[in-house]
């Protein structure tokens, strides 16, 4: 039978997020320990986080031993899943170069993701070359294709992602496919595997915008300390209509019930439904949809729901938080984590490019290639 190998990954842009955890970073760690795979290979994306940010290469530089603070603190365990960092795979550039040519720029200039992003990130304003941040960088518009280059080097089966990264597996299933139809069957096609609840698909940000982003500056982040957490959880977007306690509430697009949707577990009504911070109050509901009915009917305040939130939330970061204060004890273990991962990654890449390369026939050196460019020439 052929292997199960996942391959997935974050850009070093910031810290990872709660968006990051209900994403993919969660199904990861179930997937890990499920023992159900042969090979994990959990990428941190240096070189695609260059490619919007170019101009500053500290910030990736500082972001790629947070990245790894967070994997490591959400239970991602070096001893069963390759650690590495991008850019030490020069292997997955050649893959690249080689994919360029089976993609079509009208086929990437139609990524919805891509096209977002670039209006995010205001490249498309002006045009004129007269302002460096004007435009969009080539290697920008491009990361897609650097993408189908990461999945493929591993022979990734399985992408455990978020739903923005759809148009990016399709995008990768097609070079696959094109690849093997030109030069024979080489590369293996993915499959994504996305959130199975809907409000982890796309968690918006704390503001109520469609996604909670490093970007966007709207993030709950896994190392944000008890009292951060209280205070982003207590200014959450909620329902604009919702202005006094009697008035029936909205559940949908309210971000607090959207945030209890990805976290909210049956025990926590047991736990926390009498007391939040110590205090006793009453919040006498035997489930989520309990809760979701009263503040539709009315006679429910959002800071109680909010306080709600903020114990649910805590509780699973809680024990994040703890694990990270203890690896960042000790930088030269993640550094070295990182270090040996790489390495692992790199032989994994150079296997997958010698194939390809074999199957384009621009493997010149290799032992009986030059006696078949003799006989070839009779
Ligand atoms: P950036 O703004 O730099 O692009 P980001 O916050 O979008 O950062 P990425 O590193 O691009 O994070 O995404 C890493 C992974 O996390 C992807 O699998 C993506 O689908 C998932 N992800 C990111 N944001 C969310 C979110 N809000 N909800 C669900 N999944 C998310
Ligand atoms: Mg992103």
């Amino acid at each position: 039978m052929s292997q199960k190998i996942i391959l997935t990954g974050d850009r070093p842009t910031g810290r990872l997020h709660i968006g990051h955890y209900v994403g993919s970073l969660r199904r990861r760690v179930e997937l890990q320990d499920s023992g159900k795979f042969d090979k994990i290979f959990i990428m941190i994306a240096d070189a695609q986080a260059l490619t919007d940010n170019a101009d500053n290469p500290e910030k990736v530089r500082q972001n790629i031993v947070e990245v790894a603070l967070d994997y490591m603190s959400c239970g991602l365990d070096p001893a069963k899943s390759v650690l590495f960092i991008q850019s030490q795979v020069s292997e997955l550039t050649e893959l690249s170069f080689f994919y360029q040519n089976l993609v079509t720029v009208q086929r990437l200039q139609r990524n919805p993701t891509v096209k977002a992003e670039i209006q995010m990130r205001g490249f498309s304003e002006s045009s004129d070359g007269s302002d460096n941040k004007a435009g969009t960088p080539v290697g920008f518009f491009c990361y897609p294709i650097s993408q189908a280059a990461d999945i493929t080097a591993f022979k990734a089966t399985t992408v455990p992602v978020g739903e923005d990264q759809e148009p990016m597996i399709e995008q990768t299933r097609e070079i696959v496919r094109k690849f093997n139809a030109t030069y024979g069957p080489t590369l293996v096609e993915p499959e994504i595997m996305l959130p199975d609840n809907a409000a982890c698909m796309r968690l918006p940000g704390t503001d109520g915008k469609a996604k909670m982003s490093k970007s966007l500056g709207n993030c709950i982040y896994l190392s944000d300390s008890e009292e951060t957490l209280r205070e982003k959880v207590r200014g959450m977007y909620t329902d604009p209509l919702h202005l006094q306690v009697s008035d029936p509430g909205h559940v949908e697009g309210n971000t607090v019930f959207t945030y209890l949707d990805a976290f909210c577990k049956p025990e926590h009504f047991e736990r926390f439904g009498s007391v939040f911070h110590g205090k006793k109050v009453s919040f006498d509901f035997k489930s989520l949809d309990e809760v979701k009915a009263r503040y539709q009917a009315g006679g429910l305040g959002d800071m109680m729901v909010k306080n709600f939130l903020f114990e649910v939330l805590n509780d699973t970061l809680a024990p994040i938080r703890q694990r990270r204060a203890e690896l960042e004890k000790d930088l030269p273990y993640v550094y070295e984590v990182l270090r040996k991962g790489s390495e692992v990654a790199r032989a994994a890449a150079a296997e997958t490019l010698a194939d390809v390369k074999r199957a384009m026939r621009i493997n010149y050196f290799d032992p009986g290639v030059l006696e078949d460019l003799i006989a070839s020439r009779k």
